[in-house]
């Protein structure tokens, strides 16, 4: 990616043939460096974007001018009679604007000269007097969407790797190359505004049923499809009808009124910390009532008012900090080294997580083994499979057939099978060291010599797991987060005695099943559950003290988190929840100790989601005006009863930071950036602040440190910033050089 944004360039329009002083018609097949053009013997021209040595094409500023290079040869030719657009990657149409380029933009002048270029060459294809139509196959998101909303029509293959969409807003910007402008003119305003606004990204199927595409043929036949159409066609291609109902939601009234009832919508989930979102409603709402040229104008202004925010600098941080786990080694230095892919795995333990893991591995074409103590758990897994690719099959992440193949990769097994043929265990069985040792002695007989034992564990030691086998360094940790289908991070964990062979491998199983991982140290809550803990025992501790349950969730929604602390604790258990914080408050018990409320809630049977009764009470009802209305019962005193929302939240999140500043100091990960990947992709905490140390960085390390001093220095020990932060804040270091 080596386009310079600080360099305007030259858009060279050739005139059009007619102008009268037009170069001769030729076109002949030319291959230039990122897309190759073709024309059939029905002078129909196949432009394909095959960017050499890269699995995507993207829109980069040498992208652009060899298109507008294109353009020019294609405008002179009179004789042609259309225009198709594709792309020769295996998966992917074209992935996007070149996000290098963004990111790197130093001025308003740099994002502007980018836009404008974009827009200029998207317009010029809208303007083509020929039919144009758009090919895809593939990823098709950002200004890989916009070239196709530029073309008259739009042919999608019905490969489960098509996706269209338009996930600016998720940036931190907007779909700034035409897209907000015409997908509202395509579509109707309200479908837009959910796409847009949500930075959705749908499959063929939905895609086609919002207007989005205009039909899905298979892969073979798509190139052959879209010559038939132009000759079918022909210019009739161009004069689209509009439906009614888009001039109706189009017309300003109509807009004013959609937008403003929208607009709630949007700051009850976003809470305003999302710019890009409610600049994408104003532009994409008062767009319509406008010319093309006067709504593009407004995308520009918009990009030039977002793109030097700090919340998207932080989206588009993360955007690059996932790209950096998809090409992780987990062994530094280690980047030529050959993996072979894993064909067999098989699961132990087919209860949640096991089920879990079983399904998303077979899904992505593996042989599962899944073994469980007897039939009846075994079936139960199984059929927690069957409704999980149900559900896959609802949501169009694959078909029918994908699913029964997937199913019927899984073999059950309800006694012990030879495991030689497994390239990976993974134990998934109940969170207990004995159990998992006895297992692990076992699973080390029936293993073949390469297998690796992982274990899903998700805080025992995994050195001491590996202990209990005749090869420890082929234990590792593979911990998915539940539920597994939708949480994208994984976090791999090193024990004392594992192999970086088996480090390597398990990184590489973990990233070819779409997963994204994070390398942790073997210690106590390893990364994610290790931070999270002490926030949630906060939370526990000020409501048993006499804060509201409202309270303390609502301020960790106006912060940015996706649930509040409480609410968590429900959803996961409180059980679990009081499992896991007595565990790590036995290995830190200078600063954590689990609140005693979870034990008094949980001898009442108030487990949360599972037993319908928690903190919240559920079942059926809507999540907001839900809470337990006899758990005020359960504050053993009223101290905290009137801190102000802002001091919950101050508690709870200088909580949080202290121990992502530990797990720093003390390796658990490598980086800083591991800390706060890890933080977004295993909690949720708030995207637009970057990770917590991100945002500690940003708030600034002295003051943290000494609001954090004021709280211990009233005997609130657990406050005691770690000596990694105090040293920072003598210093005036920082975690990242901004
Ligand atoms: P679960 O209780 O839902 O399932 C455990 C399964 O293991 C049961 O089906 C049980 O029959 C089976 N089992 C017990 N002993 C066995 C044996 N000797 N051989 C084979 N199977 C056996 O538990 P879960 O929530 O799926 O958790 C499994 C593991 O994953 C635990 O270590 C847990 O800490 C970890 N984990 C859980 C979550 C979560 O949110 N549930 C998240 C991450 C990690």
């Amino acid at each position: 990616m080596t386009s310079n944004p600080t360099n305007p360039p030259e858009l060279k329009i050739v005139p059009k043939e007619g102008d009268g002083n037009a170069p001769e018609p030729a076109l002949p097949a030319a291959s230039t460096e990122l897309i190759r053009r073709h024309v059939t013997d029905d002078n129909i021209c196949i432009l394909t974007f095959d960017r050499p040595d890269s699995t995507a094409n993207i829109f980069d500023q040498a992208t652009m001018l060899e298109l507008n290079a294109h353009l020019n040869v294609i405008a002179c030719n009179s004789h042609l009679k259309g225009l198709v657009i594709t792309s020769a990657k295996r998966s992917i149409f074209i992935a996007g604007a070149d996000l290098t380029a963004l990111a790197g933009a130093k001025t308003a002048e740099d994002l502007r000269n980018m836009i404008e270029l974009g827009q200029s060459v998207f317009n010029r294809i809208a303007a083509l007097n020929i039919p144009t139509v758009a090919v895809i196959h593939g990823a098709c998101v950002g200004g890989g969407y916009e070239i196709c909303l530029a073309c008259d029509h739009r042919i999608a293959s019905s490969d489960k790797s098509t996706k269209i969409g338009l996930p600016e807003t998720m940036l931190g910007i907007i779909p700034a190359w035409g897209g907000s402008t015409r997908l509202p003119r395509l579509i109707g305003l309200p479908k837009a505004l959910d796409i847009i606004l949500g930075g959705k990204t749908l499959a063929a199927k939905p895609a086609l049923k919002c207007g989005m595409i205009d039909d899905i043929v298979p892969r073979e036949y798509l190139v052959e499809r879209a010559c038939k159409k132009i000759l079918k066609e022909g210019l009739r291609l161009r004069k689209r009808k509009r439906p009614l109902m888009h001039a109706l939601t189009g017309n300003a009234l109509a807009a004013s009124l959609i937008s403003r009832k929208v607009e709630k919508q949007v700051l009850r989930k976003t809470r305003g910390h999302y710019p890009a979102v409610h600049k994408a409603l104003e532009v994409v709402t008062d767009g319509l009532s406008l010319s093309i040229d006067e709504s593009l104008a407004l995308e520009r202004d918009a990009i030039l008012e977002l793109g030097h925010t700090e919340a998207c600098r932080n989206l588009i941080r993360i955007f690059f900090l996932q790209e950096r786990a998809k090409k992780l080694t987990g062994v530094p230095g280690d980047e030529k080294v050959k993996v072979a892919p894993v064909r067999r795995i098989a699961v132990v333990g087919a209860g949640v997580m096991g089920a879990g893991i079983a399904q998303w591995a077979s899904s992505r074409d593996l042989g599962v083994v899944l073994r469980d103590i007897n039939q009846e758990a075994v079936a139960k897994g199984l059929a927690g499979i069957a409704k999980l690719y149900e559900q896959g099959v609802k949501r169009f992440a694959l078909t029918k057939v994908e699913a029964r193949a997937g199913l019927d990769r899984i073999a059950p097994a309800a006694t012990d099978v030879p495991l030689t043929n497994a390239d990976i265990v993974i134990e998934a069985a109940v969170e207990k060291m004995d159990l998992k040792k006895q297992l692990f002695a076992k699973l080390d007989e029936l293993a073949g010599p390469r297998t690796i034992l992982a274990t899903n564990t998700s805080a025992l030691s995994i050195s001491e797991i590996g202990a209990a086998t005749k090869h420890p360094e082929r234990v590792v940790g593979i911990h998915f987060f539940n539920p597994v289908h939708k949480m994208q991070l994984v976090e791999v964990i090193v024990g004392r005695q594992t192999s970086p062979d088996v480090v390597r491998r398990a990184v590489k199983f973990v990233q070819q099943i779409g997963k994204l991982p994070v390398v942790c140290k073997d210690s106590p809550g390893f990364l994610v559950n290790r931070i999270l803990m002490p926030y949630l025992i906060e939370a526990g501790w000020l409501f048993e003290r006499g804060a509201r349950v409202e309270d303390v969730d609502e301020c960790m929604l106006d912060f940015g988190m996706p649930m509040g602390p409480l609410r968590l604790i429900d959803e996961v258990g409180l059980d679990v929840c009081n499992h896991v914080a007595t565990d790590l408050a036995s290995k830190f018990s200078d600063r954590m100790q689990s609140p005693g409320v979870l034990g008094k809630m949980i001898a009442d049977k108030l487990l949360g989601k599972k037993s319908g009764k928690g903190f919240y009470l559920h079942g059926g009802k809507g999540e907001e005006s839900d809470v337990n209305p006899d758990i005020d019962r359960y504050h053993h005193d009223a101290s905290c009863a009137n801190l102000s929302r802002e001091d919950l939240r101050g508690r709870m999140v200088l909580l949080m930071v202290n121990e992502a500043a530990r797990c720093l100091e003390e390796g658990v990960v490598a980086e800083a950036a591991d800390v706060d990947f890890g933080m977004i992709m295993g909690t949720g905490f708030a995207p637009f602040l970057g990770g917590p140390l991100r945002f500690a960085d940003f708030t600034g390390i002295p003051q943290i440190v000494d609001e954090m001093k004021q709280f211990a220095s009233k005997g609130e020990l657990r406050f005691t910033p770690c000596n990694l932060l105090q040293s920072m804040a003598a210093s005036g270091k920082k975690f990242y050089e901004h």
